[in-house]
């Protein structure tokens, strides 16, 4: 293809706090010709994911920082339209890393192949993918989550969340989880089938409100948010609970260190685990989350709500939305036609 533009979104300035649409800039590219090997894809979709706030930073971390005046990265699928190489077809879908751009050239290898046929595409940015994967081993594995605990999930409606929950579920759990609005709470309780949510945003003390929510307490507490929840949670956990440190979206924005919980000497006295994770280092599990999702959907076990805005050009707007509770289930911004050609 000759004289092909793709828009990409830039990081212009590393946000402090929140992040605001001037952090971000659109741009123009040229896209060069499919070289030996390489194919040239079409995004269809890109996510958004709080983890890249962290990316936003000028610091060490286990992915490392954007940099300023580059296209930002992220995951994305989308579709092949030429291809030079024998691995990949014009037509097929693929997974990258390569989001928040529209076009882009890259070697068949460095792309992974999906089934279009199983889900939606949009799926393996979300139930299907990563923030599926993040579920599913921070319960099992990071939770050591037994057959009939009790589970307590926070921001329990959002892209993993809402597949804790109904893991949970499925595993016999009893099962209650905070969201930031009524709607998401009656989606928890009444689609996803959980026995309690508590809207954090009206409930006041959020510690009486999980107890009136988990009666017996918690064995695992999938943290999703911190502060208060985290303080909160604690103040409710059963002896030998486990608590599978996911996310601390509360502090993502923070511009000064946040306050501690004051109770960590729980810890000590209720013999409980705190075991942070990093999804990536758990790849491993990915065939046996596969079949298990494959047998939940199949079984009318395991539904999801996916939040999706139109364009490259909203995809800054999609993620500064995810800091203020714009998205239900998982945030996703459409790029380009998701269609088989
Ligand atoms: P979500 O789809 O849950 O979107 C974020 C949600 O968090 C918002 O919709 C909002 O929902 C809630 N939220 C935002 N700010 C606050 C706040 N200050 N206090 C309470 N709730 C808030 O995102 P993900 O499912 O993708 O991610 C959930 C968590 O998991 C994040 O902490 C993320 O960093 C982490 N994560 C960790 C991974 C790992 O490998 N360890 C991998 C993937 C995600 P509401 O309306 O309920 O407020």
């Amino acid at each position: 293809m000759q004289n092909l533009k793709s828009r990409e979104i830039r990081l212009k300035s590393r946000p402090t706090g929140m992040p605001g649409p001037a952090n971000f800039e659109l741009a123009e590219t040229d896209v060069p010709n499919p070289g030996d090997g390489e194919v040239l894809i079409r995004n269809s979709y890109m996510s958004v994911d709080p983890y890249m706030r962290g990316r936003m930073m000028d610091r060490k971390s286990y992915v490392p920082p954007f940099q300023i005046g580059e296209a930002l990265s992220g995951g994305a699928v989308g579709q092949v339209v030429a291809s030079h190489s024998p691995y990949l077809k014009v037509g097929d879908f693929v997974q990258s890393m390569n989001g928040w751009r529209e076009w882009f050239v890259a070697p068949a290898g460095s792309v992974m192949k999906i089934d279009a046929s199983i889900a939606p595409v949009q799926a393996y940015l979300g139930a299907l993918g990563m923030p599926g994967l993040t579920a599913y081993a921070g319960l099992l594995k990071i939770g050591e989550l037994k057959e009939g605990e009790r589970v307590f999930v926070s921001a329990a409606s959002g892209a993993v969340g809402q597949i804790v929950c109904q893991i949970a579920k499925n595993k016999g759990c009893r099962v209650a989880g905070s969201a930031g609005s009524d709607d998401k709470c009656r989606f928890l309780t009444e689609e996803l089938g959980i026995d309690a949510a508590i809207n954090y945003r009206t409930a006041g003390d959020l510690t009486p409100a999980i107890k009136d929510a988990m009666p017996d307490g918690i064995d695992v507490y999938f943290e999703n948010v911190g502060g208060a929840h985290l303080q909160a949670a604690l103040n409710n956990m059963r002896q030998f609970g486990r608590i599978a440190a996911c996310g601390m979206i509360d502090q993502y924005n923070a511009t000064e260190p946040p306050p501690g919980p004051n109770n960590l000497i729980l810890i000590v006295g209720l013999s409980l685990t705190v075991r942070g994770f990093i999804v990536s280092n758990h790849f491993d599990m990915m065939p046996e989350f596969i079949a298990d999702m494959a047998k939940w959907t199949k079984e009318g076990k395991m539904k999801w709500r996916e939040t999706i805005v139109e364009g490259i050009d909203k995809a800054p707007d999609a993620f500064i939305g995810l800091f203020k509770g714009e998205n239900f289930g998982k945030m996703l911004v459409k790029v380009g036609p998701d269609k088989a050609v």
